[in-house]
């Protein structure tokens, strides 16, 4: 297992219960501990915890965009938010293994829902905790101001047919403590799983076609490890530098970083989304004190979500200049316009992220603003926001919510841009697999960490079964 993060420790450890022998390298700190707080994003400047990436926003802005880098990966430094992508997004999956029944039980399969477990289509049996809870005041307002405007009320933003409307957002929170996939899935097979922390994967060695380990770099100096199958999960954005290193990318980008091309396939790298996000500002009546999650309460809004941060920035993210707290505006119905950037020859460098905004993506911004401010000015708010203070004209200047996909996606033998078959295996290469946000064919319209983790535990199903088969087909012969 290349990556300990959200997928990572999934996978690793669906292998380790099938009985495989599992060595998981993950570049950041094999541990967890100090990073449960789920009011707080540990992200900020001074952060033992994160990647930093360079992310080029419409050609010109640049901006650091983080990622996880410890075990656990960014589900162990993100917001919380657990909201299933609705069924319909995975109509532009491959059918054949990601039908809607088969999506929903894997949804129902891997949580415990802490507070609607009895109802169907949740489980109550599954690793991950599901919780919500509303206590910022200013989520309690929201809500009621987007009731009040129209907006249907959910009571379960995870219910099959949710659809739009205001909510409270379902978390991977129990008693306060944010659960990643570190603990949810990897520590009950701690005994079993080889985790080596601070070990930097630089490339997957391929010999004649087929896997034969990984090299890279740890703190005694440089490794190698043999392995009959080896599964990235570096995560959307190093997992398709990891390929390209490796010699598996666009031939031309191959050419461009001076990496001989083992396989060429077009679609490493190219076609990756997010969702584009912008804030609307407010001045608060006064700092908020008490929050659970940094975001307890979202509206879905056809193209946007309206994002109810509990609290300003600084006080979420430590080191963090002070300022107002924010409604995020984020695009859900986003094109994949983006990119995967090598920029040297050397593999332990971190490449670029390009997220060119679509013209209609910042066409249902603007409707998105505008409804946030409509929001904020409405009664139901006025107890908590004094005034908007993002200027009615301010430029829109959209960032990247960090939900970023589809680097390496899955599709059809005869996609030219299928990075992977519909069991994630690499095409072109046995023995290796892609199992973490970068087999995304499409960008799902909700945040994404509760997908990674469904649709990795689905993937390690099938790639478990076919590893089974194949052991068999070798012992008959
Ligand atoms: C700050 C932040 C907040 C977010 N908030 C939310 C949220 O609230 N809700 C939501 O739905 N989504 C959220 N997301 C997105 C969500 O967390 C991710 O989509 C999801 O965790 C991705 O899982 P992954 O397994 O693909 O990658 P990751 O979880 O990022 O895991 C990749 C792992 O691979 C390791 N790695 C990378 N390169 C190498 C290498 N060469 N060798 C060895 N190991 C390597 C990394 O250190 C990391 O641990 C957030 C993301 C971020 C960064």
């Amino acid at each position: 297992m290349v990556g300990g993060g959200s997928a990572g420790c999934v996978a690793a450890a669906g292998f380790a219960r099938a009985g495989a022998s599992v060595m998981l390298l993950e570049a950041g700190p094999g541990s967890t501990a100090m990073l449960s707080d789920a009011r707080r994003l540990p992200i900020g400047p001074s952060s033992l915890y994160v990647d930093p990436i360079t992310t080029r926003v419409d050609g010109v802005r640049d901006v650091v965009g983080t990622r996880g880098r410890v075990l656990g990966g960014s589900g162990a430094v993100n917001g919380a938010y657990f909201v299933r992508a609705p069924l319909a997004d995975f109509a532009r999956w491959p059918q054949d293994r990601w039908s809607a029944d088969v999506v929903a039980e894997g949804f129902r399969r891997i949580e415990t829902d802490l507070d609607l477990g009895d109802r169907p289509g949740h489980g109550t049996d599954g690793p991950m905790p599901v919780s919500r809870a509303v206590v910022a005041p200013v989520a309690e307002a929201f809500r009621r101001a987007a009731t009040a405007a129209g907006h249907r009320d959910l009571d379960d933003l995870n219910a099959t047919d949710a659809g739009d409307g205001v909510g409270a957002v379902p978390s991977n929170v129990a008693g306060g403590r944010r659960v990643s996939a570190a603990e949810a899935f990897l520590a009950p097979v701690a005994g079993i799983v080889e985790v080596r922390g601070e070990a930097m994967v630089a490339r997957v060695d391929v010999v004649a076609g087929r896997v034969v380990g990984v090299s890279g770099r740890d703190a005694h100096g440089e490794f190698a490890v043999g392995a009959d199958r080896v599964i990235l999960a570096a995560g959307t954005v190093r997992t398709a530098a990891l390929l390209m290193h490796s010699g598996i990318g666009p031939r031309e980008t191959l050419r461009a970083i001076g990496v001989d091309v083992v396989v060429d396939r077009p679609g490493v790298g190219v076609g990756v989304g997010d969702h584009p996000e912008v804030a609307v500002a407010y001045r608060p009546r006064r700092v908020a004190e008490t929050w659970r999650t940094p975001l307890e309460v979202v509206l879905e809004a056809g193209l946007v979500e309206l994002r109810c941060y509990s609290a300003s920035f600084d006080r979420l993210i430590e080191g963090v200049p002070p300022g107002d707290p924010v409604i995020g505006v984020a695009a859900m119905v986003a094109e994949p316009l983006g990119s995967v950037v090598p920029l040297s020859a050397d593999p332990f460098a971190a490449p670029r992220v390009d997220h060119p905004v679509a013209d209609a993506d910042r066409r249902a911004l603007v409707d998105g603003v505008a409804l946030a401010r409509d929001l904020l000015g409405r009664p139901e708010m006025a107890e908590v926001v004094d005034h908007v203070t993002t200027a009615p004209d301010a430029p829109l200047s959209p960032g990247a919510a960090l939900h970023t996909v589809g680097s390496a996606r899955m599709g059809a033998d005869d996609d030219p841009l299928a990075v992977v078959d519909s069991s994630c295996r690499v095409l072109g290469v046995s023995g290796l697999a892609v199992v973490d946000a970068s087999m995304f064919p499409a960008v799902p319209t909700r945040g994404p960490h509760a997908t990674v983790i469904m649709a990795a535990h689905r993937a390690t199903e099938m790639l478990v079964a076919e590893a089974v088969r194949s052991a068999a087909v070798r012992r008959e012969r």
